[in-house]
């Protein structure tokens, strides 16, 4: 038999899986409140292709980090060019925002996408080599902290749609090319007599990527004493990041600084936040996102502002209430007995998916026992019984499968219960 790839998975219609974070109506659910929440706040879809020139992801997420050392999927193409499955969607939307030169169209691009990403992870819970991120980017002119604290008010009310409880908002500001090099000193400094102590990850970080060095969870301790990069913001950052608290505050969005917090990604500049989720145990960060003026220059483009976060739909799906209704379960399944009533079943059927009603009609002649089965294994919420009694009367029964109540209706009743709904 083959399989799936090691750290790959299906995810399943409820009917054939009982693993409710591997249901695809759970995965649409959060899919329709996103959308609904990025129609309301004016952002429009994207859709990049699933590979790159690796040389997108090299520049653009930097070859230090972890994603593009150890993480990616790359190949040399027949006619010699390096690709790469993409391991995030924030340069694959940089690229096409230059490539289509959005920036002499709009003074800002407010672009979300949904899709896969791919990344080798070793297995750790809730991990997948190909997982799913929801993702915004505003992009343009402007980089006022009311667009961070606008994203962020969107997504709690994603999260309050959603009903995912045990939220908290930690930010922190990572400074710019202004302020950051002093901080980048002041810490190795700081960091040097300890790196003996220290994991072999920070040992490495400590020569190439200095601030990441600050969210090790396995030195955590030591880290602690270290200083926060707000204390060496410069004058320009410290009022973003005083603007951004303020703007929190006008919309009642409670937050917590966290000195400690900088972003995976080399591109990240002043503002950075992540939500975390009491739900989810010790690995518990739902989304996190941040400011990344600066990207698109380093791509070849011009200089724009970049503000925007990401958040991985496969724990998100875990996050979520067990009791998410599944929408695709028919709505009414027509069990029927003998010949005629099966051409009357598969009639009725046609007519009632006209008017939008989801129905199932079995294909096969079965004991009225064994479509109440059936019926219960498709998790249908009615069924219509049709027999030769009822095709003489004209009247069908219907019975409720989680109420088990039955009643007794002709095809116009029938059309006029459905319909509505
Ligand atoms: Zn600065
Ligand atoms: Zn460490």
């Amino acid at each position: 038999m083959i399989k799936t790839v090691k750290h790959t998975r299906d995810i399943l219609p409820s009917e054939f899986s009982q693993d409710t974070s591997a249901q695809s109506h759970r995965f649409q659910h959060v899919e329709a409140i996103a959308r609904e929440a990025f129609r309301r706040y004016g952002f429009r879809e994207i859709r990049t292709p699933i590979f790159e020139h690796t040389e997108l992801f090299a520049r653009g997420v930097g070859t230090e980090t972890d994603i593009v050392s150890k993480e990616m999927y790359t190949w040399t193409d027949i006619n010699g060019d390096s690709l790469t499955l993409r391991p995030e969607n924030t340069a694959p939307v940089i690229r096409a925002y230059i490539e289509h030169k959005m920036a002499h169209q709009s003074d800002l691009a407010k672009l979300f996408y949904i899709g896969p990403q791919f990344r080798r992870e070793r297995g750790q819970k809730g991990r997948f080599r190909q997982f799913y991120q929801i993702g915004v980017e505003v992009i343009g002119k402007s980089d006022n902290p009311a667009i961070e604290a606008e994203v962020i008010e969107m997504i709690y009310w994603m999260l309050t749609e959603l009903k995912i409880e045990q939220t908290q908002l930690l930010i922190n500001s990572v400074g710019c090319p202004v302020c950051r090099p002093n901080f980048n000193e002041m810490l190795k400094r700081e960091v040097a007599p300890h790196l003996p102590q220290m994991c072999g990850n920070c040992n490495r970080r400590y020569e190439t990527n200095i601030l990441r060095v600050l969210d090790c969870k396995e030195d955590a301790a030591i880290v602690s004493k270290f200083p926060s990069t707000l204390n060496l913001l410069c004058q320009e950052c410290s009022t973003h990041f005083a603007k951004f608290r303020t703007y929190l505050d006008a919309r009642s969005i409670p937050y917590k600084i966290e000195p400690r917090l900088v972003r995976g990604l080399d591109y990240y500049t002043r503002t950075a936040f992540e939500i975390t989720s009491g739900s989810l145990g010790a690995q518990n960060s739902l989304l996190g996102g941040g400011r990344y003026d600066g990207l698109s220059e380093t791509l070849g483009g011009s200089a724009a502002k970049g503000f925007g976060f990401a958040l991985g739909l496969d724990r998100f799906v875990m996050s979520l209430p067990q009791d998410v209704e599944d929408p695709s379960v028919p709505l009414l399944f027509l069990a029927h007995l003998g010949e005629k009533a099966m051409e009357y079943a598969l009639k009725l059927a046609s007519s009632l998916r006209r008017e939008g009603v989801a129905c199932a009609v079995d294909f096969e002649a079965r004991s009225l026992k064994n479509s109440m089965k059936l019926a219960d294994k498709v998790k249908a919420k009615n069924v219509l019984i049709i027999g030769e009694d009822e095709l003489v009367k004209g009247r069908y029964v219907l019975r409720n499968m989680s109420t088990g109540e039955q009643s007794e209706l002709t095809e116009e009743e029938l059309f006029e219960r459905f319909k509505a709904k």
